[in-house]
């Protein structure tokens, strides 16, 4: 964890009025949930088999017994808030942004903080492919409006409920027969969500994923229509 100095200051500010003043632009309201949350949100809302509840989270038991979590993630925080007031009455689809501290208990040596800065953008109550679009324009506005420079947007799917686990199930063969090359993370993971793999950043992993099979290929058909 690190301190802000006052020379500092000027850059996060900078950030954050080009975040609000686009956010505005696209009629995204501002929201702040607790920095403390209840640890079950997370491990229930992402799963406890990702790499984020398994290994990340910091969490601390209060007083009275309740295990807390400082806030891994901004998404499962939103959604508790959207069911909790009620949102779910507004007109949809209710357009929300953040921006705040979260916490991981990330490696240091790999450059990460451990209290980090993130804004995001969430859109609840509307299924369209639209929204999900003007959200990849919002964050290159964001970048763009940054002065960031030779910009790319990478896009990918991870399927749904229906199409998901057929895929799941295939790239947990894959990696099977090749488990005895994969880090010692990746074995793990191999066991409690294969999906996770295609994240690791290890040069042997990442020789083994170049070939593993591809979601794109094992889409439904909804999934497809909303992906093209
Ligand atoms: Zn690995
Ligand atoms: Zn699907």
């Amino acid at each position: 964890m690190h301190d802000i100095l006052p020379e500092e200051q000027k850059y996060f500010q900078r950030i954050y009025n080009v975040i609000e003043n686009i956010a505005g632009f696209y009629d995204f309201n501002k929201i702040d949930t607790p920095i403390l949350e209840s640890a079950e949100l997370f491990s229930r809302g992402i799963g406890l088999a990702t790499d984020i509840v398994g290994k990340q989270m910091f969490t601390l038991k209060t007083k009275g017994g309740d295990e807390l979590a400082l806030r891994p993630e901004g998404t499962a925080p939103i959604i508790r808030a959207y069911i909790e007031q009620g949102m779910v009455a507004l007109s949809q689809p209710v357009k929300l942004w953040y921006s705040g501290p979260f916490f991981r208990y990330e490696h240091p040596q790999q450059g990460r903080f451990r209290q980090f800065w993130q804004f995001g953008f969430e859109t609840l109550g509307e299924k369209g492919a639209v929204i999900d679009v003007q959200i990849i324009q919002i964050f290159y506005n964001i970048l763009r409006e940054l002065r960031l420079k030779n910009l790319t947007i990478e896009l990918n799917t991870i399927g749904d409920s229906q199409c998901r686990p057929y895929y799941k199930k295939l790239l947990a063969s894959f990696f099977k027969s090749r488990e005895h090359a994969l880090c010692s993370d990746c074995r793990r993971r191999l066991r409690e969500n294969p999906l996770r793999i295609l994240d690791c950043k290890e040069e042997k992993c990442h020789q083994i994923i170049s070939q593993a099979p591809q979601i794109i290929d094992h889409l439904c058909e909804e999934c497809h229509a909303h992906f093209k």
